[in-house]
């Protein structure tokens, strides 16, 4: 797609060219103890931290500090409607619409509230299916689910596997297990990418698949949001959710994000967990009188939220805001093309790309398995100054960042790999 060329000139000439690269000191890069910048590569697992998160912070600090409670309506940013400010630039992110998404808890606890409401079982229809190789907590979440409504956690739960020496996970195989088990299939869940193999799927094709045999279809965006394009609302999910602190860049254990499809959002027979969050604004402060729904997803709220944290998390989306979701992952479809063609000159007898190779098909990581490695690899490489991610037995994940990793780094990243398993 792109003529991409070998040589620390080309790395560099890219870098130049790049609109987006007055972003890269926007933000803290990690340095070594002599001072240099680190290869941070990363920012699937914890984004790093924009320069200005901490005068937004300090924003809210101050307003606690010389305001007291009357922060809540006279802060610079009022409390009281904090998540409403986030709403916007959120939705725009995962392309949603702002009544479809909500900002709160962390994600494996929203994931639950998501349950709650989206995984109504009965005695004949109660299965969950998830992708086999699911990140932990998603998969730990629906086991309990499952033993929660009283099934058994094993035989209440379909994988979707990958082919016998395969990693990435194939439609038509989804397609037989929902001929088979369709009608058995309560909930099809699912992370949007992959946190292993960096597979980008279909949210759309798997949520008609779903819906065409009644199953109810979410999806966990921990790995998509901020990464790749989602067009939540497209796909037609009835849910999603996801987390602010990997490409979000909104700091350790950050609140999460959650969507509900529009068609839910004044439906009020929905089972859920409700708190005075979830309570219509205008007499939530009256304090006494019936509970009354509250619509669209931040109805499912519970308490008021952590204030601290949306503003890291504001800060973030303003600059993602100013940027864009599809200028960000145009620049990002060609820093990670450059990373392929990079690694593909190390020769198949040494390395393999899991990840798939269609850029519509993954984000900005490469899980890269090593021929014969072992966690020294991993050791290797960040004695080398390089931050990456091991996964036993054999893998490394890189995710090169629009925001902030820069060709040179991708370069430099490589370089250090030959230098490595030579
Ligand atoms: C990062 C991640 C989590 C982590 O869950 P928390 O509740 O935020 O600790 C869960 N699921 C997926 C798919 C993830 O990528």
């Amino acid at each position: 797609m792109f003529n991409y060329k070998l040589g620390l000139e080309f790395a560099l000439e890219q870098d130049q060219n790049d609109t987006l690269k007055s972003y890269r000191n926007q933000f803290h890069i990690p340095k070594d103890k002599d001072g240099n910048e680190l290869i941070y590569m990363t920012g699937n697992s914890l984004g790093l931290q924009p320069k200005t998160t901490k005068s937004y912070i300090n924003q809210e600090l101050e307003d606690w500090a010389n305001l007291g409670v009357e922060g809540h309506t006279e802060g610079k940013t009022p409390w009281l409607p904090y998540h409403e400010f986030l709403a916007e630039s959120m939705a725009k992110v995962v392309g949603a619409k702002p009544i479809e998404v909500v900002v709160m808890n962390t994600l494996t606890a929203n994931l639950h509230f998501m349950m709650v409401s989206f995984y109504q079982p009965t005695k004949t229809r109660y299965k969950i299916l998830i992708e086999s190789d699911a990140f932990p907590s998603d998969k730990y979440a629906v086991e309990s689910q499952l033993r929660h409504h009283g099934f058994d956690d094993k035989e209440g739960l379909i994988l979707w596997k990958p082919r016998k020496n395969e990693e990435l996970l194939q439609y038509e195989d989804l397609e037989t297990i929902l001929e088979k088990y369709g009608k058995e299939i309560a909930l099809i869940m699912i992370g949007g990418v992959n946190y292993y193999t960096g597979q980008f799927f279909d949210l759309k094709r798997i949520t008609q698949l779903g819906h065409e045999y009644g199953c109810k279809v979410g999806f966990d965006c921990a790995h998509g949001a901020g990464n790749v394009v989602l067009n939540l609302h497209n796909s037609g999910a009835d849910f999603a959710v996801w987390c602010t602190y990997k490409y979000l860049n909104s700091g350790p254990g950050s609140l999460g994000g959650c969507f509900v499809h529009e068609r839910h959002a004044h439906n009020k027979n929905l089972n859920r967990f409700t708190g005075w969050w979830s309570h219509n604004k205008e007499t939530r402060f009256k304090m006494r009188g019936e509970f009354d729904q509250l619509p669209g997803a931040e109805g499912w709220q519970l308490s008021n939220p952590p204030i601290l944290s949306m503003a890291a998390i504001k800060a973030s989306l303003d600059i993602f805001n100013e940027v864009g979701i599809e200028k960000l992952t145009e620049k990002s479809k060609k820093l990670t093309g450059y990373f392929e063609f990079l690694l593909k000159q190390l020769g198949e007898h040494s390395i393999r790309i899991i990840t798939p190779s269609h850029p519509e098909e993954r984000g900005c990581q490469l899980s890269i398995q090593v021929k014969n490695a072992d966690k020294s690899l991993h050791i290797k490489l960040t004695e080398a100054g390089v931050i990456s991610d091991w996964r036993e037995p054999d893998v490394i994940r890189c995710a090169p960042t629009p925001f902030y990793n820069s060709f040179e780094d991708v370069y430099r990243l490589v370089e250090k790999l030959k230098e490595i398993l030579n």
